[in-house]
């Protein structure tokens, strides 16, 4: 497939850069010296700017030499820092390219505005000033001491188990109050019979209140009517229990309204007051 007028123009652009730079393009014999540490910056740089929202997914970037390329395989970024910054920002925009369109062909449109962009973004953040500071500075490879490394390591697992430790006692001294406590209250058969006999179920009798109240007024040969029908009343000696919305003139208006079973509960004060001569004090008010 023939690369685009639009592609072709970003490449010559591209190329232009590198050339005004006075540094190589790609294919060719790269001019400068490429600072490992800066290319690893530049790369993690250039997938911030262009992917963004992925994190940078790579953990592990090695330096390859010779003919072998910049690129991924398996996880690991090589680079190669011989073959100049142009092919490195060359090989690292079409692995860009590759994860953000893998659909379009490797020099596509999209590519060249990629690889534009990266190209300008090399420059004006200062790379090519990184890499040749680095390059000036003698090269002294740290030395770790690994005594010092693993008893610092030492001193935070320490700290770490200690902070458990005392939370742990805390708890502990809690539990061993709660179960002391438990021991003085509750007997051992207590604290070790896991289940318990179910508790009977109490089925509530219902009572059917009127049934009463008329068995009542059958066994003392009293009168009680039904007050849907007409005035009814069952009578206590000589007042009237009245059980309908029409009492007699000297019931009050709270008679009038009331349920079998306060009905009931009436007669048996009626009866009580009855039985110590006080049948006068008698309230209908009863509620
Ligand atoms: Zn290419």
């Amino acid at each position: 497939m023939r690369t685009s007028q639009e592609a072709l123009a970003n490449y010559s652009k591209v190329n232009d850069l590198w050339r005004s730079n006075q540094l190589s393009i790609r294919f060719e014999r790269s001019k400068e010296s490429v600072d490992f540490n800066t290319a690893k910056n530049l790369i993690r740089a250039l997938w911030k700017k262009e992917i963004g929202v992925i994190k940078f997914p790579y953990k592990n970037i090695k330096q390859v030499t010779g003919n072998r390329d910049t690129w991924v395989r398996r996880g690991v970024v090589s680079i190669n820092c011989d073959k100049g910054w142009g092919d490195i920002i060359h090989s690292w925009s079409h692995w860009l390219d590759y994860r953000i369109n893998p659909n379009t062909r490797p020099h596509s449109a999209e590519h060249s505005l990629i690889e534009l962009r990266c190209t300008k973004y090399f420059f004006d953040k200062g790379f090519l000033e990184k890499s040749r500071t680095a390059n000036e500075q003698p090269k002294v490879k740290k030395r770790i001491n690994k005594v010092a490394q693993r008893y610092e390591r030492m001193l935070k697992r320490q700290k770490a188990w200690s902070k458990k430790l005392k939370l742990a006692n805390t708890n502990l001294a809690k539990v061993n109050k709660e179960i002391l406590k438990y021991e003085k209250a509750h007997s051992q058969e207590k604290r070790t019979t896991k289940y318990l006999d179910p508790l009977p179920v109490k089925v509530k009798e219902k009572i059917n209140w009127e049934v009463k109240v008329r068995e009542w007024a059958k066994a003392n040969d009293e009168f009680v009517h039904d007050e849907r029908y007409w005035d009814g009343y069952c009578t206590i000696s000589n007042r009237y229990v009245c059980i309908d919305g029409n009492p007699p003139y000297d019931y009050d208006d709270l008679a009038r309204n009331k349920t079998w079973q306060q009905w009931w509960y009436l007669i048996q004060e009626g009866l009580e007051l009855k039985k110590q001569g006080k049948l006068n004090q008698w309230s209908m008010k009863y509620k």
